[in-house]
C-alpha cells in the first residue's frame, strides 16, 4: 500500500473511531444521569413514603396510636385512614406510627411532572360505606369515579391508560416513565387501593439529550477540521517523502532534470524544517555530483581524444588507425572487396626543419594532413603514422582508385606551400601503394606499402609507387 493510501486510511480511521467514542461516552452520560435521576425521584419518594419509620411523634402532623384487636399485618408499611385523615406509616408490636399522607403528598408536588394517584377500590369502599350510609357519597365528592374505582389526585389524563402496570417501579417505553405504584391496605389487611407515582422523563430526557448533542455536533466539527489538518499536514510531508524519493531514482539514472525544480520548490518554501534541511542537502549534492559528473565526462572526452587523435594534425593516431583498419581488412576479406593502402612520407623533411626550425616543420605536417582530409571519403581513414609519415586505407579501392587518389594528394601538395615571413616554403611528399591480397593482413599491407614507398624515394621522391611483387617498383613521375 503506498504511503498516500495508508495516510488516508489511517486518518479516516483515526477520526471515526474518536467520534465513535465520544457518541458512547455521551451516551454513557445521558443514562447515568437518566438513571441518577430516576433514582434519586424514586428514592425520595419511598424516602418520604417511609419516613414513618423513624419520625414517630417527632411533628406535629406525625402520628401514633394502638390498633385495636391487632393482629398480624401482611404488609408492614400501611397507608390508612384515620378518622377524616389519610394516614402513611407501619405497624410494629400493634402499634401504628405514621404521618398525614398529605406530607407525602407535598413532596410530589415539588417534582416537576409527577403525577400521583391514589386509587381506591371502589367495592372495598361500599362496604365501608354499609356501615355508614353517607361515608360513601361524601367520600366521593371532587373524586373520579370509575366502575371499580374511585382515583383522586394530580394527574393527566393520559396517565390513567398506563395504570394496568401492577405495583413496582418500571420504567415505561424506554426511559419515558417511572411508575411507583404502592398498595393502600387498612386494619385486618383490607385492600384498599392503590397510591400511584408517574413520573414522565420525556422532558428530563430532551433536556438531558440536548446539551450533548450541542457538544456531540461541536465534536463532530471539531474532528473533521482536525482531521483535515491532519492530513494535509501529512500529505505535505508524503508530497515531499515521494518528490525525494523520485529525485534519488533521477540520480541514480544520472538524470538531473529534476534541480531546477527542487531549486524552485525550495525558493517557494516558507517552513524552515527538517525537511526543508534534507530537500536542500539533496539539492546541495546534486548539483555538486552534476558539476562532478559534467568533469568527468569532459574529461573522458579529452582522454579519448587523447587516446585517438594526433594533436598536431588532428587526424587519428596511428593506434586508432590500427584497431579501425584490421576491422575494415577482416570486412573486405569477407566479401572479398577490393582495399588498397597508401604510406606517404614528406621528402627531406630534416632539411626543412634544420633551415627554417622546428616550427616551420610543423606547419608543413598540418598542411599535408589538410591536403589528404581533403582528398579523401568518409569511409577512407587516414592517420599520422608517425613522424612526418602519413597512412591512408581505402576500402572498396582497387590500385588504379588507390593510385588516383594518390596522384591527387601528391600535386595538391606540391602545389601548396607554407609562408613564413614573406617567403614561401614548397615541398614534395613520394606515396607508396599496396593493394590487399590473399593471405595479407595489415602487417603485411604496411610491409608491402613500406617497400614501395622506398621504392618512390630512391627512384627520386615526389612520385607515386604501387607495390609489385617484382623486384622492380614502378615509378610515375
Ligand atoms: P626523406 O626525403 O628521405 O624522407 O628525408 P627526410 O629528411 O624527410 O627523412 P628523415 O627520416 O631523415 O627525417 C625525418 C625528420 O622529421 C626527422 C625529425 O626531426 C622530423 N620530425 C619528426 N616528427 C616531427 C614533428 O612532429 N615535427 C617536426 N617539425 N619535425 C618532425
Ligand atoms: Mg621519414
Ligand atoms: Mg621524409
Amino acid at each position: 500500500m503506498s504511503l498516500r493510501n495508508r495516510l488516508i486510511l489511517t486518518t479516516v480511521s483515526v477520526s471515526l473511531s474518536l467520534f465513535l467514542v465520544t457518541i458512547l461516552i455521551f451516551t454513557l452520560i445521558v443514562k447515568h444521569h437518566m438513571d441518577k435521576n430516576v433514582e434519586q425521584i424514586y428514592g425520595e419518594v419511598l424516602k418520604t413514603y417511609t419516613f414513618a419509620q423513624k419520625a414517630v411523634a417527632k411533628s406535629a402532623g406525625d402520628v401514633s396510636f394502638e390498633l385495636p384487636e391487632c393482629s398480624v399485618r401482611r404488609a408492614s408499611t400501611y397507608i390508612t385512614f384515620f378518622g377524616n385523615r389519610l394516614l402513611v406509616g407501619r405497624v410494629e408490636n400493634c402499634k401504628f406510627y405514621g404521618t398525614d399522607f398529605l406530607k407525602v403528598l407535598d413532596f410530589t408536588v415539588s417534582v416537576k411532572e409527577l403525577n400521583w394517584l391514589i386509587i381506591y377500590d371502589r367495592y372495598v369502599l361500599e362496604r365501608l360505606g354499609e356501615k355508614e350510609p353517607e361515608f360513601f357519597d361524601r367520600f366521593i365528592a371532587g373524586k373520579t369515579v370509575l366502575d371499580d374505582s374511585v382515583i383522586e389526585g394530580k394527574y393527566s389524563p393520559d396517565v390513567l391508560q398506563s395504570l394496568q402496570i401492577s405495583t413496582g417501579y418500571r420504567l415505561i417505553n424506554g426511559f419515558k416513565t417511572l411508575v411507583i405504584d404502592v398498595p393502600i391496605v387498612v386494619d385486618n389487611s383490607i385492600p384498599v387501593g392503590r397510591v400511584v407515582f408517574v413520573k414522565d422523563f420525556s422532558e428530563t430526557l430532551r433536556e438531558l439529550i440536548f446539551t450533548p448533542l450541542v457538544f456531540l455536533f461541536y465534536t463532530f466539527i471539531l474532528v473533521v477540521a482536525l482531521s483535515t489538518v491532519l492530513f494535509l499536514m501529512f500529505n505535505r510531508l508524503v508530497s515531499d517523502i515521494t518528490m525525494l524519493k523520485n529525485m534519488a531514482y533521477r540520480f541514480k539514472e544520472l538524470d538531473f532534470s529534476d534541480i531546477p525544480k527542487l531549486n524552485e520548490h525550495l525558493r517557494k518554501e516558507k517552513t524552515r524544517d527538517e525537511l526543508f534541511t534534507l530537500k536542500r542537502s539533496v539539492l546541495t549534492m546534486a548539483q555538486e555530483l552534476e558539476v562532478h559528473i559534467n568533469q568527468l565526462k569532459s574529461e573522458k572526452e579529452k582522454f579519448e581524444e587523447l587516446a585517438y587523435r594526433d594533436p598536431l594534425t588532428g587526424l587519428n593516431n596511428r593506434r586508432f588507425f590500427e584497431e579501425e583498419a584490421k576491422a575494415l581488412i577482416d570486412l573486405s576479406k569477407r566479401y572479398k572487396e577490393p582495399l588498397s593502402l597508401i604510406l606517404m612520407d614528406i621528402d627531406n623533411f630534416k632539411r626543412i626543419n634544420d633551415e627554417y626550425g622546428h616550427d616551420v616543420g610543423d606547419l608543413v605536417l598540418k598542411q599535408l594532413a589538410e591536403v589528404i582530409r581533403k582528398n579523401l571519403r568518409s569511409s577512407d581513414i587516414s592517420a599520422r603514422f608517425g613522424g612526418e609519415e602519413f597512412i591512408v586505407l581505402l576500402p572498396k579501392t582497387d590500385d588504379r582508385g588507390a593510385f588516383m587518389v594518390a596522384e591527387r594528394i601528391r600535386k595538391d601538395f606540391r602545389n601548396s606551400s607554407v609562408k613564413v615571413n614573406g617567403k614561401e616554403i614548397w615541398t614534395t611528399v613520394s606515396l607508396g601503394i599496396s593493394i590487399l591480397e590473399e593471405g595479407d593482413d595489415l602487417e603485411t599491407l604496411i610491409k608491402k606499402a613500406d617497400s614501395a614507398l622506398y621504392e618512390a624515394k630512391r627512384e627520386g621522391k615526389d612520385r607515386v609507387v604501387v607495390f609489385k611483387y617484382k623486384e622492380e617498383g614502378q615509378g610515375q613521375g
